[in-house]
């Protein structure tokens, strides 16, 4: 999971990534904030309306669920079980308290911290995609605050360098790289093979 401020520079990292590892799948998430020009339906979220919203969590559609500056925002449940049952990595970004609860549930889980090279980036990243009102931007920025503190909770931290989130891209391709050598992820038939040879 990679998890960080608004404007740290997830979206456009996780993208990369996503071109780079063709199994690691990406969990759409579901939303009710309206779409930004440009933001499609079932490709960047599921956009419901809040009812539909409340009868999906009401239904235990959601593995994990948070309220993010007035909107509601969820990990749909069926989508992360049918992956993993499969074999394949998935890989999500949810605000800070929604990584740390999939974590518990799925204690295998990894959790990267996204954090931006300067604090000040991340207003300036905000207010150049003009997606956002100012007053909206401030809401973000007092969030950010208290996102930074949540970073000790994390496993990884990765820092996106405005000016090279190639190196960003890297790094997140490592990490991946890394936990997919990781003992307990390999499968026992091997380890024992491995073991009595
Ligand atoms: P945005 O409106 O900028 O797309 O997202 C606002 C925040 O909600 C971001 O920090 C984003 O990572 C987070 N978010 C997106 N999807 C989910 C989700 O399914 N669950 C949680 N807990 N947070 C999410």
């Amino acid at each position: 999971m990679v998890s960080g401020p608004s404007g740290a520079g997830k979206d456009t990292l996780v993208e990369a990534l996503k071109a780079r590892h063709s199994r690691l799948l990406y969990s759409i998430s579901s939303t009710t904030r309206a779409p930004r020009p440009g933001e499609q339906d079932a490709i960047d979220y599921f956009f419901l309306d809040r009812d539909e919203f409340i009868r999906r969590r009401t239904g235990d559609g959601f593995l994990e669920w948070r309220e993010y500056n007035g909107h509601l925002y969820g990990t749909p449940r069926s989508f992360i079980d049918e992956s993993l049952r499969a074999g394949f990595d998935v890989i999500m970004k949810p605000e800070v308290n929604g990584a740390l609860a999939i974590k518990e549930r799925y204690p295998g889980a990894v959790l990267i911290f996204l954090a931006p090279d300067k604090f000040s980036h991340l207003r300036r990243r905000l207010e150049a995609r003009r997606t956002e009102t100012n007053e909206q931007i401030a809401a973000r920025m007092e969030i950010a605050h208290v996102e930074m503190t949540f970073v000790r909770s994390f496993d990884y931290l990765v820092i996106n360098e405005q000016a090279h989130p190639e190196i960003a891209v890297d790094d997140l391709e490592a990490i991946v790289r890394a936990e997919r050598f990781r003992i307990h992820r390999l499968p026992d038939n091997r380890i024992t093979e491995l073991e009595n040879t």
